[in-house]
């Protein structure tokens, strides 16, 4: 049985996709830092190891390559953890800054490093979660918006290198989605905007960015490496600026 590992596993995008791994018959270590909503999101799941963790400490990220360690490797890593914080440049103070970058940028990268020896046993796959804030800048999104546009870069840098084991390493660029995250900082403005801007006039679902995260870690990609995938009802084609 291949096992994947998601981060930010306990509600979201997220459970959305351990779910879905579950369906296709992997096995499926869900990662979050919120102990009470993980322990929730996995009761009554077979196949799961749920671990409480924080993908921005490195002592957790140890922990968790130790736990996933073992010959039969890790077959899929989804880097999807994250948090936004909308605001001006000017108000945004630097502790702010930093803490969307531990988490979004930092936290792929400590997880990335720490389980390459796992990808490399089984020649697995990474995808990464960004953001069509990581495509186009907008006003608020200083730290999101660069935090995600680093992920895309970072993701061609895990392709490149790391292609001589066998592991591929892509990018999913969601457009909205109704979770907690999106909800905490989209005002009805911004929903009212987004319907609008995008061509299928609709947020998207969790499932649907599940879809094309599981596919890309599937052996249907097998010769996917170092892509960027807006899943995003068309927004990107439009070439107009984020609401
Ligand atoms: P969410 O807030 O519903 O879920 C995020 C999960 O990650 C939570 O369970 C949270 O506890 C966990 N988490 C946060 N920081 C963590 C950390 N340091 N260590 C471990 N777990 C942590 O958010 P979501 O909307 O499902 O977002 C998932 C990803 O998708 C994020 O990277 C987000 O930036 C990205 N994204 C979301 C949208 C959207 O509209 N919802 C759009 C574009 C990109």
């Amino acid at each position: 049985m291949r096992t994947a590992l998601v981060t930010g596993a306990a509600r979201g995008i997220g459970l959305a996709t351990a779910r879905l791994f579950l369906e296709d018959g992997w096995r499926v270590v869900m990662l979050d830092r919120d102990a009470p909503a993980l322990e929730a999101a996995a009761q009554g799941l077979d196949n799961v190891l749920p671990v409480v963790a924080d993908v921005s400490v490195g002592q957790d990220v140890a922990r968790v390559a130790q736990e996933c360690a073992g010959p039969e490797g890790l077959a899929a890593l989804v880097n999807n953890a994250g948090i936004a914080d909308f605001g001006p440049i000017e108000d945004t103070g630097f502790d702010r800054w930093r803490a969307v970058m531990e988490v979004n940028l930092d936290g792929v990268f400590r997880m990335t490093q720490a389980l390459t020896p796992a990808l490399k046993a089984a020649r697995g796959g990474i995808v990464n979660i960004a953001s069509i804030s990581g495509l186009r800048a907008s006003t608020l999104r200083v730290a999101y918006g660069t935090s995600k546009a680093a992920v895309i870069q970072l993701t061609r840098q895990q392709a490149v290198e790391l292609g001589e084991y066998g592991i591929r390493a892509n990018c999913v660029c969601p457009g909205p989605v109704r979770t907690k995250l999106a909800m905490a900082v989209h005002s009805q403005d911004i929903i009212d905007a987004y319907h609008d801007a995008i061509p299928l006039n609709r947020y998207g679902s969790e499932r649907e960015i599940a879809e094309a995260i599981v596919f890309l870690c599937s052996e249907r990609a097998s010769y996917i490496t170092g892509q960027t995938l807006a899943v995003d009802g068309g927004f990107e084609a439009t070439g107009v600026g984020l609401p």
